[in-house]
């Protein structure tokens, strides 16, 4: 597969290199070269996720991988469903969160963690990473015990709910945590100078697994496959996804799945009340505020990383630009959602509730509505109980976890000592 830096073009990868470096020169993306369309869309969707899963990626990634090398880390990294709920007439959630850590995160996350297992030839490297929430989690457990590869994850002391703190500090092994004494911007210049200190990025050999990840997104594009495959045939050409999004990853991977043939009719890119994408798509005018904190958290991206993907499939003219519509809910709106569908039956959290609510707006009859479930409303579960009034019971994955302890090392915000923590956990394992 060949991979180009949108911002350099004689910048050219291949998979591995671009999973390996995350990023290109000038903080460019890597996108692939050509993206061609599958001719077999109708038998693909009447196989299983996995089996299918392993022919879109293949095709995706131009078999870079050997063919037994792709199906063994798909069929350890999709190990759970996709279910297709139906919530009213013609209208559905995609439910992404029935993963180890009950997020969509999981899917790019495992795939991600997988690849880089197989294209590291056993040399130790280490993944850092900072987190305010759920990333932390679907990044520890998806490495959690793959020989050498260490991770470490900085997270802003007590500004991250328990419920999500616990999923990923009691993991132990190869998963080191830090909580670290500030908010999570200081977590993130932690990470940034990290890899701009050679003795720690050399040292250390450091890899941040992180949402522009191209092997994250690659991974996200199998389940629009398999929402279609849950859509009786005679229905698939009317679909409308509506996607909850902050960097954009999510919907950046539904039109590839367009691009490859999948025939969704359009999408709505929902986001909260920090709506630079759906000003963007009215106005022409890239124009970002200031990040405000909302209850679908998650969201609260002013500056999405993956926009310039979207732009790159629209301008190399994969898709025409009407193909995308953006709307923007507030916090208001966001709980009648909420209500709305637990009215219908169906206990939703604030992510979903956004594309819900997006969804609606404009569906016509003769459309089938998709809106996409990216976690499980007990990772809410405060929100949701205040929103609806009623309680909502722990799976068993959060339940486990949450009776377990925590292994987070305390440190102040500073360089010098996190550099010393992870010299010191580390060094004996290069
Ligand atoms: C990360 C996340 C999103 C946003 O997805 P993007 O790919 O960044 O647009 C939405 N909902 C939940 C629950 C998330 O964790």
């Amino acid at each position: 597969m060949e991979l180009v830096n949108l911002k350099d073009a004689s910048d050219a990868v291949t998979f591995a290199e671009a999973v390996k470096k995350g990023l290109g020169k000038h903080q460019g993306l890597y996108f692939p070269k050509k993206i061609k369309p599958m001719d077999n869309i109708d038998e693909l969707l009447a196989l299983p996720l996995v089996e299918r899963s392993i022919k879109v990626l293949s095709h995706l990634t131009e078999n870079e991988l050997p063919a037994e090398t792709l199906e063994s880390i798909v069929k350890t990294a999709f190990y759970f469903e996709a279910p297709l709920v139906q919530v009213k007439e013609n209208v559905f959630n995609l439910e992404l969160f029935h993963g180890p850590t009950l997020a969509f995160k999981d899917f790019g996350g495992r795939f991600m963690a997988q690849v880089l297992s197989k294209i590291t030839d056993g040399a130790p490297i280490t993944i850092l990473t900072a987190t305010s929430g759920d990333t932390g989690a679907a990044v520890a457990h998806a490495f959690h015990g793959i020989e050498n590869i260490n991770v470490v994850i900085l997270y802003p002391k007590g500004k991250i709910s328990q419920l999500q703190e616990k999923l990923f500090t009691t993991i132990g092994g190869n998963i080191h945590t830090v909580a670290i004494d500030a908010d999570f911007d200081a977590c993130q210049q932690l990470v940034k100078t990290a890899f701009d200190d050679p003795d720690v990025r050399d040292g250390l050999h450091l890899n941040s697994a992180n949402s522009i990840n191209i092997s994250r997104l690659l991974a996200q594009v199998c389940y629009y496959f398999e929402a279609m495959s849950q859509v009786p045939a005679e229905k698939r050409k009317d679909v409308v996804f509506s996607v909850p999004s902050g960097n954009f990853g999510n919907l950046t991977a539904g039109m590839i799945a367009k691009t490859l043939g999948l025939p969704i009719k359009r999408f709505v890119a929902a986001t909260n009340l920090n709506d630079t994408v759906p000003r963007y798509l009215k106005t022409g005018e890239w124009a970002p505020n200031k990040t405000v904190a909302t209850i679908s958290n998650a969201m609260d991206v002013s500056q999405p990383n993956n926009w310039p993907r979207i732009e790159a499939l629209i301008e190399q003219g994969y898709l025409p630009k009407e193909i995308l519509q953006g709307d923007a809910i507030d916090e208001e709106y966001t709980q009648v959602a909420m209500k709305q569908l637990a009215a219908l039956g169906y206990v939703s959290e604030p992510h979903a509730a956004v594309a819900y609510r997006s969804l609606m707006k404009d569906l016509q009859d003769d459309e089938v509505g998709i809106f996409l479930g990216t976690a499980h409303p007990a990772k809410f579960r405060e929100t949701v109980e205040n929103v609806l009034g009623q309680p909502i019971s722990l799976p068993q994955a959060l339940a486990d976890a949450v009776a377990k302890e925590a292994f987070s090392a305390d440190l102040p915000n500073d360089y010098e000592a996190l550099k010393a923590h992870m010299i010191s956990l580390l060094q004996d394992k290069q």
